[in-house]
């Protein structure tokens, strides 16, 4: 069941989809709730037309620059004129598809504390990882390297993800058992470097959840909510993930 003293978490990550009219959509009918906090993630073009939502919006990337020579890239500062709270870091497919080290995610993390926004951190394995049994280690050397470059402070100014990558728009669920397995070995790994923080940091499951399996998923200890794709981008079904949260 959702820990009490962690308010249940759950974003909604458009990646590269979506339109003024999926936006106005979502502004006009996407409900809050006191009971869970809601993000919605769209490409940056849009993250300036959510400023009557009421919910949070985050962006999907950062520079870890402050400004100048960097054609294409949109800077904190920026991200947070356009009224966001959130930053989606760390994400597989910048890891995968931009180059993006755990160091490059890790200055990024630095920045956004810096900046005064919340990084929303991702982490996760892919499939031969996983096969091999090296789950821990992999998503521990993506923990150490946000602790080597921010200190322990990071946690209590974060929300973590935990992405499987061979979960991501497969349709291949983690089973709740296997989520909160690696769940249970963050919130550990965060508690040797400060235990109270560790307690109140949310950590979300990400990867193919849906309407249908929410529920069970978020009613494991651990997990305190989901970043969402896929299912993000039909309002019926956030709206029942949104629900399954709270
Ligand atoms: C994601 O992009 O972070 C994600 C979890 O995607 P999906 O829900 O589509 O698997």
């Amino acid at each position: 069941m959702i820990n009490s003293q962690r308010k249940p978490f759950v974003a909604g990550n458009w990646k590269m989809n979506g339109s003024n009219e999926l936006v106005e959509s979502f502004c006009s009918n996407l409900a809050s709730s006191p009971a869970v906090d809601v993000v919605i993630c769209p490409p940056a073009v849009y993250l300036s037309k959510f400023s009557h939502a009421e919910f949070a919006v985050g962006a999907q990337n950062a520079s870890e620059f402050a400004a100048g020579a960097h054609t294409g890239e949109i800077s904190l500062s920026m991200i947070a004129e356009a009224g966001c709270k959130y930053v989606i870091l760390g994400h597989s497919e910048r890891r995968e598809g931009h180059n993006e080290s755990n160091e490059v995610v890790a200055r990024k993390v630095k920045a956004t504390i810096a900046a005064g926004l919340t990084p929303i951190l991702c982490i996760g394995e892919p499939l031969e990882v996983r096969e091999s049994g090296g789950v821990f280690d992999f998503v521990k050397a993506q923990l150490d390297a946000i602790a080597n470059e921010c200190g322990v402070n990071y946690i209590k100014n974060s929300v973590v993800a935990y992405e499987p990558i061979w979960a991501i728009g497969t349709g291949k669920t983690a089973s709740p058992e296997q989520a909160q397995e690696v769940h249970a070995f963050i919130r550990k790994e965060l508690a040797a470097l400060d235990a109270s923080a560790a307690a109140n940091v949310r950590i979300l499951y990400g990867g193919s959840v849906n309407a249908a399996n929410a529920s069970e998923l978020f009613a494991k200890t651990d997990i305190d909510g989901g970043l969402i794709g896929g299912a993000s981008l039909k309002i019926e079904d956030f709206t029942t993930i949104c629900q399954a949260a709270s």
